[in-house]
């Protein structure tokens, strides 16, 4: 009951609302080309697998994914492969994300030879790659474990735009790293993002850095996105109680403006997404559910222009 929604014209990507596994379930969005989508939500409500459906690295069950015009559901072998240039991701994580093992020449060369893209020209690329990420060209005979997380995700990224994709998702990117390092890193998505003409869905919990990066922001609660619209309305004009919740625990550096807003406390713990509570999934800890809510699902609609919500108290 859950209404289709496609707010862009101009999509890139469209994800289908029932989508792969039960984690994913009643998510649905598009993304224009160049912009950044933010998603956030508590760890366990289904950012990441979103992401990971979104690639089609897992084969959704249920629901779709458009690229371009494109279902990739009916893409096989080489034609899916052949797209997956254009789609890259970058994990949380770059400790795991690198072979220990692996030069950073090799590692930086490697996707052009599992593309067969091999011109005789990787390593001026890989050179190319480290200036756009801002490392040294020494860098190319070292091993990963020279390096810093910082610098690290640097290479995670320079290894993930070596085939100018038009796409990527970044779960989590800055996660892993001091907090001294992150904005380095997320004013390298932005520095890449205008070069290369790219494309994010980032993936955080940390709102404050998806208020920095995001043109769009997607708030998920145990696998169903609840809110979506511009970064100004989710932030400035919160409507789903749960996204109230999340913006009033972000702490105000001026103590004087504390006062204009309490902060809403949720009670209970977050229930699992694989069992989640019946009716709007959120009731357990809202603070204004009705007996309605424990009963029936609230519809996924546009509640003002371009700012979507499911509540039944906004969309009564
Ligand atoms: Fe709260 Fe009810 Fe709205 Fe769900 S539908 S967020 S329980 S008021
Ligand atoms: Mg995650």
């Amino acid at each position: 009951h859950i209404k289709k929604h496609y707010t862009q014209s101009s999509k890139l990507f469209g994800l289908g609302r029932s989508s792969v596994v039960k984690a994913v379930d009643g998510v649905s969005f598009e993304l224009a080309a160049g912009e950044t989508l933010g998603l956030v939500g508590e760890s366990g409500c289904g950012k990441s697998t979103t992401g990971r459906a979104v690639l089609y690295l897992e084969r959704p069950t249920e629901g779709k994914t458009w690229y371009n015009g494109q279902d990739l559901s009916t893409l096989h072998g080489e034609e899916l492969r052949r797209l997956r240039k254009d789609m890259q991701i970058v994990f949380q994580d770059p400790y795991s994300s690198l072979n220990v093992r692996m030069k950073i020449r090799d590692v930086l060369t490697e996707p052009f030879h599992i593309h067969g893209l091999h011109a005789g020209l990787e390593a001026q690329q890989a050179k190319q790659l480290l200036e756009m990420v801002g490392l040294p060209q020494a860098s190319l005979d070292k091993y990963p474990h020279e390096f810093s997380g910082g610098q690290r995700q640097r290479i995670v990224i320079a290894r993930a735009i070596a085939l100018r994709p038009k796409f990527i998702v970044c779960d989590e990117p800055v996660s892993a790293l001091d907090v001294s390092v992150q904005s380095q890193i997320v004013n390298l998505f932005g520095q890449l993002q205008k070069e290369l003409d790219l494309t994010y869905l980032f993936i955080s919990h940390d709102l404050s850095v998806v208020r920095h990066v995001s043109d769009r922001v997607g708030v998920m609660y145990l696998g169903k996105m609840v809110e979506l619209g511009s970064k100004t309305s989710i932030f400035g004009k919160p409507l789903h109680p749960y996204t109230q919740a999340l913006m009033s625990a972000i702490p105000i550096p001026n103590p004087k403006m504390q006062r204009q807003r309490e902060k809403i406390t949720l009670r209970g713990e977050l229930p699992s997404p694989l069992n989640p509570p019946a009716g709007c999934r959120f009731h357990t800890r809202c603070p204004w559910a009705e007996e309605r809510c424990r009963q029936v699902e609230p519809e996924w609609r546009e509640a003002e222009p371009n700012h979507w919500v499911a509540c039944h108290l906004v969309n009564p």
